[in-house]
């Protein structure tokens, strides 16, 4: 007889080890042994990840090693640890999965194209855990399942242990070690699910540009008649809610490459957040939730078990995770042509940016290596100061190589595959109050259908991007904002201000990038 599936070439010898289990097995362990777990009443499992429900991007390190040092863009996001110290880690994640009376393994694959795709393991220590990665990743089949071999990458999550606060390099009980020449990534100190998926992206940021593949953080889906468009955008600009589209089939929510063939998804299923569901606002999401999806941090009637979507007590990244499969029009495999469109996503709290506008290839690229979103600092827009975030590559945070790689790589696609790249603010107007979902989706739907292609355009003053004046199913006076602001002055003020902002933040790459690029920047206006 084989011997059973074990752990002991990583030096762990719990005998009990559930790999890829079903989801009922899952559940029920789930629900036995991890405390607040409970069964929502259409039949996801409710989970808590604990004082951590989001990243720590503070605590990610990558080791130094001579094979990868003069790839990596170090720095604040970038940060190195010594390969001693990551083995301290390691082993301190060994010695806590020994503690374990049974563990989980997850084997599964990252990227759909077989050309491409990663084999990893994640090794955890809880059913939620396991559960949300083979939501999450791409499950083989039995017989790639029992042909799997070694696996490229391994996940050791001991997040329900912390790292040791006096081991030099450590700044915090949390870390999150990648080592890419031990193909390892190491969790200690967070039961954040979302950190195993992020992990496994910046290890694809960092093999994809090898082969000349461009990994991005975007949304992608694909039209009747075969036509692509991915969104980009940092956390909270809509990737996930306006890739979920009727009209068109899902290719992914979050990860995705760009190769000569055309896109594929890295991942295998969908994390969407949760907070203020509605079934009429997102229907496709709203009914992806129910047996197998894991829901994150969700507050829920005793009773009846309903959650209840609004009651961000816990946090307000709430989330629900599912397997692709639960969004009614999905593209399977997840792989599909160059893109035709590339739309920007940002949610601009200002209120200065237009909600669609169409972009040169330059101005493409300059909006992609600056990677602009705000948020609201207070609860009342206005009130306070919008807080400006700039993110290279909309996701500096998963970026290892200089964002200019990544840059090259995205323009040299858009000029051989005649991409049109759009900027779309799903932020606020003027008037203070968010872009309606549904304009913002009627938007989508015209740079779809080509309803842009013979609009008129303004040119915006600072900007320099175009604007459509007419949009069907949109009213005119939204589309450009100088109209939506009551005080002219304020407004010129107020954009001025994000045009400051977002020449200071390009001051870094400058001196790097063609200088058409640079030229494709925002000026301040002269006059008010
Ligand atoms: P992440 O990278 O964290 O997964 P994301 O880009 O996928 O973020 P979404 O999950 O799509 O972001 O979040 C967008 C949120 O903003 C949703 O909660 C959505 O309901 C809300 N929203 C409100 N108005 C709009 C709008 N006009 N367009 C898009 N989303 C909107
Ligand atoms: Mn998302």
């Amino acid at each position: 007889m084989a011997e059973a599936f074990n752990l002991r070439k990583y030096g762990i010898d719990t005998e009990t080890i559930y790999r890829n289990s079903s989801v009922p097995v899952l559940y029920e362990l789930g629900l036995r042994l991890e405390k607040g777990t409970a069964i929502s009443d259409v039949g996801a499992l409710m989970t808590y990840s604990g004082e951590k429900t989001g990243r720590s991007p503070k605590d990610k390190r990558i080791v130094r090693h001579p094979d990868s040092e003069n790839n990596i863009d170090w720095g604040d996001i970038n940060i190195g640890l010594d390969e001693h110290t990551y083995m301290v880690n390691h082993e301190r994640a060994l010695d806590y999965l020994n503690t374990r009376e049974h563990l989980f393994v997850v084997d599964a694959f990252a990227g759909w194209d077989p050309d491409y795709r990663i084999k990893t393991r994640i090794i955890c220590t809880r059913a939620y855990h396991a559960l949300f990665m083979q939501n999450m990743l791409i499950m083989p089949s039995k017989e790639e399942l029992a042909n799997f071999g070694e696996p490229d990458y391994v996940v050791m999550n001991a997040g329900g242990f912390p790292a040791n606060r006096y081991t030099s390099e450590m700044t915090s009980k949390t870390s999150i070690d990648v080592n890419l020449e031990r193909k390892e990534i190491v969790i200690l100190g967070t039961q954040y699910a979302g950190e195993m998926k992020k992990g496994l992206f910046g290890v694809m940021n960092y093999l994809m540009p090898l082969e000349g593949v461009m990994p991005m953080h975007c949304s992608a889906n694909v039209g009747e008649k075969g036509d692509v468009s991915i969104l980009f955008g940092l956390s909270g600009t809509g990737k996930t809610t306006l890739s979920a589209d009727p009209k068109r089939k899902l290719i992914g929510d979050d990860e995705h490459c760009w190769t000569d063939k055309g896109t594929f998804n890295i991942e295998g299923g969908c994390y969407a957040k949760a907070i203020d569901l509605s079934a009429e606002n997102e229907p496709d999401i709203f009914n992806a939730i129910r047996f197998g999806t894991v829901l994150e941090n969700v507050v829920y009637d005793k009773d009846t078990r309903q959650v209840d979507y609004s009651d961000v007590s816990i946090t307000q990244n709430t989330r629900a995770s599912y397997p692709i499969e639960f969004i009614d029009n999905i593209q399977i495999p997840c792989i599909a042509g160059h893109p035709e469109n590339i739309i920007f996503l940002t949610c601009d709290a200002f209120g200065v940016l237009p909600p669609v506008s169409k972009l040169t290839p330059e101005q493409a690229s300059y909006h992609f290596i600056s990677g602009y979103t705000a948020k609201v600092a207070g609860t009342e827009m206005g009130v306070t100061e919008p807080q400006a975030t700039f993110s290279a590559c909309f996701g500096a945070a998963f970026m290892m190589w200089h964002p200019n790689r990544y840059a090259e790589l995205l323009a040299e696609k858009i000029k051989t595959h005649k991409a049109t790249a759009w900027l779309v603010n799903t932020g606020w107007n003027g008037s203070g109050s968010r872009m309606k979902l549904k304009h913002t989706r009627a938007m989508i739907d015209a740079i779809h259908n080509h309803d842009f292609d013979h609009a008129e355009y303004v040119t915006d003053e600072e900007f320099g991007f175009q604007i459509p004046t007419s949009c069907p199913n949109v009213p005119e006076e939204v589309l450009i904002p100088k109209n939506t602001w009551e005080d002219k002055e304020k407004y010129t003020q107020v954009k001025n201000k994000l045009v400051t902002l977002f020449n200071d933040n390009f001051e870094q790459f400058k001196a790097n990038v063609n200088p058409e690029i640079v030229a494709a920047g925002p000026k301040v206006a002269e006059t008010a």
